[in-house]
């Protein structure tokens, strides 16, 4: 059995920028490439796997026909792959935005909710972004938006290199220009835009935003939702940090120096290389490269200097 790499989609967007060439060394569209969907079964972007029997298959038709890779029952199976992967590069503010949970996007949307996480892969100077906001319930919400004060109602933090921020559906949130972010998300491409900072397309227009379905959704007043980060030494050089467990996703950072076997206790594995170099079960795997671990692998060998976001389905 082989570990499944996947070639990745790039997405072109107003806020996008160079980095995922720079950084990654993509081969990316335009100087405003936003998004690189790393590991994605969704509609509007499937990603293929690019290795052994499988190769050219994209990862919705393995999930439809390979329920065995996933460890997936048939009868208890999502019908839809739950999860995804994204590489962002917002060289722009992103829009301010919240995601429905499921059971609205449902009725509303045809698709899954969005809860989401991110890693900051890099934040340049002073990168922000904006996570929450100071509205007791969502008439005061309401208010404050619909008068245009978003800068008493929005609640703006600093990032670094290496912070993590959960983001579950109904929280207030924007990406802040200068982030390279790593996303895990709930396989979902819903988004309500609430507030745009007025900005305008080379066309003189505004983008639409969409009040009122935000407001359905907005959690008032914020929660923070993010616990104290535990790092586990593995042995003298390797760690392993649980940066969320929540009831869509885990995701996990490991990181390898020397050599280390990795047990997957998982269904199955999404796995994000993003710095450094190693091999694993044999294979060349560099910052950039993503592979699913299929159920009937239960062992990574890795050896070399390599960090690693790892995702697993929630049980
Ligand atoms: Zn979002």
């Amino acid at each position: 059995m082989e570990l499944l790499f996947l070639e990745p989609i790039f997405k072109e967007r107003i806020w996008g920028g160079s980095r995922l060439k720079t950084d990654f060394g993509f081969d990316i569209p335009s100087n405003t490439t936003g998004e690189c969907w790393a590991i994605s079964a969704h509609k509007n972007g499937a990603t293929n796997i690019k290795n052994g029997k499988f190769s050219g298959m994209s990862l919705k038709d393995l999930w439809m026909n390979h329920k065995e890779l996933f460890g997936q029952g048939f009868s208890v199976r999502p019908r839809e792959f739950p999860l995804m992967v994204k590489i962002l590069d917002a060289k722009a503010d992103l829009s301010v935005q919240v995601h429905p949970g499921d059971a609205y996007a449902k009725k509303y949307e045809n698709d899954l909710g969005k809860a989401e996480c991110w890693y900051i892969l890099n934040a340049t100077g002073d990168a922000k972004i904006i996570y929450g906001h100071s509205a007791k319930n969502i008439e005061e919400f309401k208010n404050l938006a619909l008068n245009n004060q978003w800068d008493k109602l929005l609640t703006s933090v600093k990032i670094h290199t290496g912070d993590f921020f959960d983001v579950p559906t109904g929280t207030v949130h924007a990406v802040g220009a200068g982030a390279l972010i790593l996303e895990v998300q709930q396989s979902s491409d819903t988004t309500y835009r609430l507030y745009d900072y007025g900005r305008t397309d080379d066309s003189g227009n505004l983008r639409e935003l969409h009040l009122d379905k935000s407001f359905a959704v907005i959690k008032a007043p914020h929660k923070s939702s993010n616990n104290d980060i535990e790092v586990i030494a593995l042995d003298n050089e390797s760690t392993l940090t649980v940066l969320t467990s929540n009831k869509h996703f885990e995701v996990q950072k490991l990181f390898v120096q020397g050599n280390l076997c990795f047990m997957n206790n998982a269904k199955y594995l999404l796995v994000c290389a993003i710095d450094g170099e190693a091999v694993i079960n044999g294979y060349k795997v560099k910052k950039g490269d993503s592979f699913i671990v299929p159920n009937q692998i239960k062992d990574l060998d890795i050896i070399g200097e390599i960090s690693l976001i790892i995702t697993k389905e929630a049980n």
